[in-house]
């Protein structure tokens, strides 16, 4: 199928109201005309141009070439019958709304030549009201030679905006199906088996309870038991789904320090503000993550945390006074370290890990104006 050339834009970036003089301008130098048959010429030309130009946006394929051929010759003509070169600056706008590329840059040097030898022919016939006009026709010139690029890379980005935001929507709906599956998936796992074999155990209680009241209780207590399994596995999956905040993993950690018998000097409130519920569950992953190296490696007796949020990025710090126990940053053998960079590259986020004095990493977040939304 034909592809549609051109495009329309209802914010050009141009005012209207230089349009409407660049509409009725050029009567006004067709009424500098001497003779009245130029000046039906030149009027006749005028309309027949603004009646072509209109129709051109609606042309696709060689028409698109043919309208912009007539419309530079009437560009040309009137350029050297009544030196109205102002014509240009329209097909400068034309040019540089069409989308195919090979056109645009075919048509767009054509225009750029026949513009230019147009003006300098109205330079070398030293044409008094070419040569009165001259600072505008130069504007012109200029304006045949930018206009095209910058009305042409500005649709193209537009475009590619819009691509973009396609994308996005298409990927977050992806993220919800997938979590869908994901939680349907979990459901039937866990809870779906688990209430099955309570169906089949209470049945089977059910027929024992006269024959066999010994065997029937010991279901009814496997009945029990599954129930209290699946319970438990529901608050689990609800836990997971709800996301950890960082002000409800400060307990969390100071818990797991003191079982450890390791001082928390730290803050005990977190205010943030601006901080998508992503960036605080990566967050509170990190903290969990790096408390417990701490708790496992470290044999530090005191951890210090400390939350700092400026005008461009959140500053997670974790300290402790041991010692870094991996010989060497490369030959990390564990998950934890690696799996924190891989999160915060979600959010881009940075880790640093400093190990002069103690280990202390230092994790970084920028904060987005969009993970507010
Ligand atoms: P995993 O986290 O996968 O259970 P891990 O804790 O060994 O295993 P990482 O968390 O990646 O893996 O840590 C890598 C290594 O870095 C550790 O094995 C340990 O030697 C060292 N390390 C990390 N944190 C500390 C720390 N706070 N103090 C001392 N050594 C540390
Ligand atoms: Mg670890």
């Amino acid at each position: 199928m034909m592809k549609r050339y051109l495009t329309f834009h209802k914010n050009n970036g141009i005012s209207p109201y230089i349009w409407v003089i660049l509409f009725i301008l050029p009567f006004y130098f067709i009424f500098q005309l001497s003779t009245t048959v130029e000046m039906v010429i030149g009027i006749i030309l005028t309309v027949l141009f603004f009646i072509f130009y209109r129709i051109a946006f609606f042309a696709k394929g060689w028409l698109v070439y043919l309208w912009t051929f007539i419309l530079i010759g009437i560009s040309a003509t009137s350029t050297t019958l009544f030196s109205y070169v102002y014509f240009a600056f329209f097909l400068a706008h034309y040019i540089g709304n069409i989308k195919e590329n090979p056109t645009f840059l075919i048509l767009y040097f054509f225009h750029l030549i026949s513009t230019s030898i147009s003006i300098n022919l109205g330079i070398v016939q030293q044409n008094p009201m070419f040569l009165q006009q001259l600072p505008f026709v130069i504007v012109i010139w200029i304006a045949v030679i930018l206009l095209p690029f910058t009305i042409h890379n500005r649709n193209e980005r537009g475009e590619l905006e819009e691509k973009l935001e396609d994308a996005n929507k298409r990927i977050s709906e992806l993220i919800v199906l997938e979590e869908r599956q994901r939680i349907a998936r979990d459901l039937h796992d866990t809870l779906g088996q688990k209430l099955s074999l309570i169906g089949l155990k209470s049945d089977l209680a059910r027929k024992l309870i006269n024959k066999n009241p010994e065997q029937s209780k010991q279901e009814l207590k496997d009945v029990q038991q599954q129930a209290r399994t699946a319970l438990n596995e529901v608050r689990k999956m609800v836990s997971s789904m709800r996301g950890i905040r960082l002000q409800d993993e400060i307990p969390l950690v100071k818990e797991i320090l003191a079982a450890a018998e390791i001082k928390y000097d730290g803050i005990d409130e977190v205010t943030l503000t601006n901080v998508s519920l992503l960036t605080e569950n990566i967050l509170s992953m990190c903290l969990k993550e790096a408390v417990t190296n701490t708790v496992k490696h470290s044999g530090a007796t005191i951890c210090s945390v400390t939350i700092e949020q400026t005008w461009k990025d959140i500053i997670l710090t974790i300290h402790d006074n041991g010692t870094f126990k991996a010989p060497s940053m490369k030959g990390i053998q564990g998950n934890g370290l690696l799996g924190m960079r891989e999160r915060l590259g979600f959010v881009n986020g940075n880790l640093d890990i400093k190990t002069d004095d103690g280990t202390t990493l230092v994790i970084s977040v920028p904060i987005d104006v969009k993970q507010s939304e």
